[in-house]
């Protein structure tokens, strides 16, 4: 009696992905077979999707189990991203703590530490160097994990953002090496509460550049839950690439590098953007593509 009674109950982690990833597809919810894999995986106690086939596939849920797919489903349904439902995301090996609305660390990303490493080895000097919205602090936190003796400071506007950032600097043991500041970006390329007089050897950014047109494309997921202040770039995408450009051109030493991230229209349209602003003396030296194979990284020198 009690086995009939139990068999009704008792689910498979195998099962349980499958009626997942059903569900999440009728119900037009992105990734459905990733996100079935990852919320019970983490319900289980496994992050990694091989391993939880592997090692899990054919064990029954306990009840706390079962609580915890039922929350994290919920959490799905109303399309909120899998990285915010687990609440930690890996970037080049670093495991960090992701939190809404703070921007989440997208992986075409991790190949901007690439770019910047060099840069910063050749500047030989250890503790000038910005990074200009650092969010969660991934790319600030990766630099540091991989380049001994750097010390550096990032800011952000957002609250969330600093807190996040130091938050994950402390769970990474890198606190010590990196200075928070709060702070926002004005037209004019100067920086709230910023020293007239404060260079840098290598500025390195992940601007909001998405163009207000596309803006209205990007999935639920993001339009929902992360803060579109990390995103929108307004009507050409450069409304604060054009002010960070402005103020690498005060705060670079002459020969310094800045790094960063855009859209692939950018490498187009910014030389004659750059020209129309006296206040821009920088030159763009190279452009790279991601890993789509789209132009999504320049380095300028001043
Ligand atoms: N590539 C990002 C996205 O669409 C945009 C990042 C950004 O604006 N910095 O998710």
């Amino acid at each position: 009696l009690t086995g009939g009674c139990q068999s009704e109950l008792t689910v498979s982690v195998g099962e349980m992905v499958a009626q997942l990833e059903r569900e999440f597809q009728a119900r037009e919810v992105g990734e459905p077979d990733l996100s079935a894999l990852y919320l019970v995986g983490q319900a289980m106690g496994c992050a990694n999707p091989d391993g939880l086939r592997q090692r899990h596939w054919n064990q029954t849920l306990n009840e706390t189990q079962l609580a915890c797919v039922q929350r994290f489903r919920q959490c799905r349904l109303a399309h909120m991203p899998i990285q915010y439902i687990l609440g930690e995301w890996d970037f080049r090996g670093l495991t960090l703590t992701v939190r809404p609305p703070v921007f989440i660390p997208r992986p075409e990303t991790e190949q901007l530490i690439d770019l910047v490493t060099p840069l910063v080895l050749s500047a030989g000097e250890s503790d000038r160097v910005l990074e200009i919205g650092c969010g969660s602090g991934a790319i600030s936190l990766s630099l540091l994990h991989e380049i001994q003796g750097l010390s550096l400071t990032a800011v952000d506007q957002s609250r969330a953002a600093c807190a996040l950032t130091m938050e994950n600097a402390l769970n990474l043991g890198m606190d010590s090496r990196l200075s928070v500041r709060r702070g926002q970006i004005r037209p004019d390329g100067s920086l709230e509460h910023w020293a007239e007089n404060q260079t840098y050897h290598v500025i390195v950014s992940n601007p909001p550049y998405v163009l207000r047109k596309d803006l209205l494309g990007l999935q639920r997921e993001i339009t929902l839950y992360e803060d579109l202040r990390a995103l929108d770039g307004g009507r050409h995408g450069l409304d604060v690439i054009l002010p960070i450009l402005k103020f690498a051109s005060n705060h670079l030493v002459q020969g310094g590098h800045i790094c960063m991230e855009v859209d692939p229209c950018h490498p187009l349209i910014l030389p004659e953007e750059m020209d129309k602003c006296p206040d821009i003396n920088l030159r763009i030296k190279s452009v790279h593509p991601d890993l789509y194979g789209k132009e999504r990284f320049i380095i300028f020198q001043k």
